[in-house]
């Protein structure tokens, strides 16, 4: 039996690549300082996962920035709006590297960044490749070669991991029309065979292939690339071991394909999907290993050995102790680093969790306890790992009854409003007195150096509480008074107490916890901290009704009361294990429902519920889309349905393609959505005019960021064009979403445009 791992976080466990990146942007340390950064994670990487008794360590796990854009340098392909940038002859030619991921406006060039979007349905953006028809491929970087190297330098044979052809292509884009990117295969396919030529005649023995398009639906075109591609590399390297890697999903009507391939090994997901251990091991060819995915990749929580040793004995029984490797579901890219760091958890949680580190010794302390020989330093870590388990199950931390009590006694009312959109819109249109086209904006403004540094001082003590509550009040007054004076309908306080749009709800309610360094990569430097939902959630007290309140105190026009949704709350967590997601998700919705019933006992009239997330749920398998839909427009709907028919309940979406769910955005069942449309020059409202959507939109005028500020003309010709789609009297005016990363300069200017939009619309359509 062997064990490996399919990557390793590379920020660093204080991340040090976010920065030592930063500060090479910033021109602060020298490109050979940031590559020196680099490789010390590598070797530290590489030699942690060694001491812990790893088999196969990868490398290429490492990146700058991203490792979809690090194959694209591999293979060349390179967009030709690059091409004006000299390689400065750093390793991986960090100017271009760093260009084609940030965009370039230096030396009198002005040249944009390639895209960015979500790697499957984790909340790490991956750097879309850009294909043109014909185009043909170089083996053009040689980071995977080096990084061998330098392992094997160290005394480490790795196991390059290297993103599939077909995955690669498929993550990528058509850049112009009249080809399929898959089209392209025979063209990249001698890069692959070059690379994996050189890596062979340089003693590596093992390569890791991930090919994570293998868990979706995919075309038979898809399905004739993967065959064409691994018999060619087999036909070539027939004594290269081989790991097709799968994960985030079942293999489900894919299995057969993947197991038809002549690769050494098929690595697959057995968190996500636990049954397809049998059905895998039923079809799984005598020559092909199985490397069982059972640690869990993408979550905070120590793994159950007792659970695991059962399927790895299932595995062994079947096919044979040496075709059976043990590794954590996927790449721990997606887990922070190292849970020793954390010293502020509370003990009993702590001993819960694992994080990268300690997954890694999970892996090893199972195959120690699956090996016949037998361990007793391996035995005792079993026994310790199920006084865990079991203590979770039965802590006080997490169950209580009255929540239990409560989703059970949820009825269909409770996620209905009283009356139907048409009969609230015209109570709500006498009850708020609100001009035609409204302005209003999406919740945040500029949360300036001078805002956090008081949230700072707040947590070191440095000023009291009174001292903070009297700077937020003065920076609420000043933003409302702002907002009055440019003429903006519908206000908002600022959520300048807001450090983060989830963390905050996460620490006023019961059943979160916080970590100190739990960071994980979201794209190139920014890395998130998500907080971990451990117990039964409830909110013990008010929310953000103090604040509310005292903006409302101020002002005559309405302001609106702001709070994050339950999907968003849930999709950005890491969420417990124990219970299902949708259950997880309707405790926190009566939390939020609780929030918005007092915002509206203390006579707030307007109350937006933040949804950005709920299309960042869907399941990666269509045929999964109805059930997660089910619950998440049910949560929404428990969060937002105990007002009265004169509340207008707002909701607001961003990075958001409608098309395909639109119908399930109406039965949210909101009063107003407002949505990011500018870049798209409003070709989003396409899908709300087209399926009639019956309740307001505003659609996104500003685009919130860029720098950028748009003219009333453009703005206006933005709105003309929604006019032609949506009735009027359903439209709103407001930027694209929260101005919480703008400065005031900016945002001040583009803010009077849009009100300007507004009073001249407004005669124009008089
Ligand atoms: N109300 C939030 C804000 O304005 C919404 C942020 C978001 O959509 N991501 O910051
Ligand atoms: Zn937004």
């Amino acid at each position: 039996m062997k064990t490996q791992s399919l990557g390793y976080p590379r920020i660093g466990s204080q991340r040090e690549l976010k920065k030592a990146c930063e500060q090479y942007w910033s021109g602060k340390i020298s490109g050979e300082e940031l590559v020196q950064t680099g490789m010390s994670i590598r070797q530290y990487n590489w030699q942690l996962q060694k001491d812990a008794g790893i088999d196969l360590i990868p490398s290429n796990d490492f990146s700058f920035y991203d490792h979809i854009l690090d194959m694209s340098l591999t293979v060349g392909a390179i967009p030709q709006r690059y091409t004006k940038i000299v390689p400065n002859g750093h390793g991986p030619l960090l100017d271009l590297y760093f260009a084609m991921a940030r965009g370039y406006q230096k030396n009198g060039l002005d040249i944009t960044a390639m895209e960015m979007t979500k790697w499957f349905d984790t909340n790490y953006h991956y750097i879309v490749p850009e294909y043109t028809k014909n185009q043909s491929f170089n083996y053009f970087s040689s980071k995977i070669v080096d990084e061998f190297l330098e392992a094997k330098n160290a005394g480490i044979n790795t196991k390059p991991v290297i993103i599939g052809p077909v995955t690669y292509l498929l993550s990528g884009k058509e850049k112009e029309p009249g080809f399929n990117r898959l089209d392209l295969i025979e063209n990249l396919l001698p890069v692959y065979l070059r690379l994996l030529k050189i890596l062979e005649e340089h003693g590596a023995e093992w390569v890791q292939f991930d090919e994570p398009f293998l868990v979706l639906d995919i075309t038979k075109k898809a399905k004739s690339a993967f065959q064409f591609v691994y018999n060619e590399i087999y036909k070539a390297f027939p004594k290269l071991k081989t790991i097709l890697t799968t994960y985030f999903e079942g293999l489900r009507d894919n299995l057969e394909l993947a197991v038809s391939l002549p690769v050494t090994a098929l690595h697959i997901d057995l968190v996500r999907c636990p049954q397809q251990l049998a059905e895998t091991l039923e079809v799984l060819p005598a020559g092909m290993s199985l490397s069982i995915g059972i640690i869990d990749g993408r979550n905070i929580w120590k793994n159950d050995f007792q659970q695991s040793l059962e399927l790895i004995n299932n595995a062994v029984d079947k096919i044979g102790a040496e075709r059976v490797l043990i590794a954590p579901s996927c790449s721990l890219l997606h887990s922070p680093c190292d849970l020793d760091f954390e010293t502020m958890l509370d003990t009993e949680i702590k001993q819960w969790l694992a994080f990268a580190k300690q997954k890694i010794n999970e892996v090893v302390t199972l195959k120690q306890l699956a090996s016949p020989e037998g361990n007793k330093a391996a035995m005792e870590r079993f026994i310790a790992n199920q006084v865990a388990i079991e203590s979770r199950k039965t802590s006080r931390l997490i169950n209580n009854q009255g929540v239990k009590q409560r989703i059970g006694a949820i009825t269909e009312t409770d996620a209905k409003r009283q009356s139907v959109f048409s009969v609230r819109k015209s109570k709500q249109r006498k009850a708020l007195n609100l001009p035609l086209l409204p302005t209003t904006t999406i919740g945040s403004f500029p949360q300036t150096i001078d805002v956090r540094s008081w949230r700072t001082k707040l947590k070191k003590g440095e000023i009291n509480s009174e001292q903070y509550d009297t700077l937020l009040k003065g920076e609420i007054e000043k933003t409302l008074r702002w907002q009055e004076e440019i003429g903006i309908d519908v206000l908002v306080h600022g959520e300048f107490e807001r450090n983060d749009m989830v963390e905050y709800f996460g620490e006023k309610l019961n059943g979160f916890v916080f970590t100190q360094n739990g960071w994980v990569q979201s794209y190139g430097s920014r890395c998130v901290k998500p907080p971990i939902i451990f117990g039964d959630i409830y909110r013990p007290n008010p929310m953000t009704v103090y604040w509310t309140v005292y903006a409302q105190s101020l002002t005559q026009k309405h302001v609106k009361g702001m709070l994050t949704g339950p999907v968003t709350i849930l999709q950005w967590s890491f969420v417990r294990n124990d219970q299902p997601r949708s259950q997880t998700c309707t405790q926190i919705a009566l939390a939020i429902r609780d929030e918005v019933m007092d915002l509206e006992k203390a006579g707030i009239k307007i109350i937006q519920i933040d949804e950005p997330a709920i299309r960042e749920g869907l399941p990666l398998r269509k045929a999964d889309w109805q059930e997660y839909l089910h619950w998440a427009v049910r949560a929404f709907r428990i969060a937002a349905s105990g007002v009265n028919d004169e509340t207008q309940i707002h909701t607001h979406m961003c990075y958001a393609e409608f098309n395909d769910i639109i119908q399930d955005i109406a039965d949210m069942d909101a009063d107003v959505i407002t949505i990011e449309c500018s870049r798209s020059q409003m070709e989003l409202l396409d899908a709300f005019a087209g399926f009639k959507y019956p309740n307001e939109i505003g659609p996104g005028v500003y685009d919130i960021h860029s720098p950028r500020i748009p003219s009333v003309q453009e703005m206006k010709l933005l709105m003309k064009k929604a006019l032609e789609l949506i009735p009027k009297e359903n439209l709103w005016i407001n930027p694209d979403c929260g101005l919480k990363t703008r400065g005031w300069a900016e945002t001040s200017a583009a803010l009077k445009n849009m009100a300007r939009v507004a009073l001249e619309l407004r005669k124009e359509i008089a």
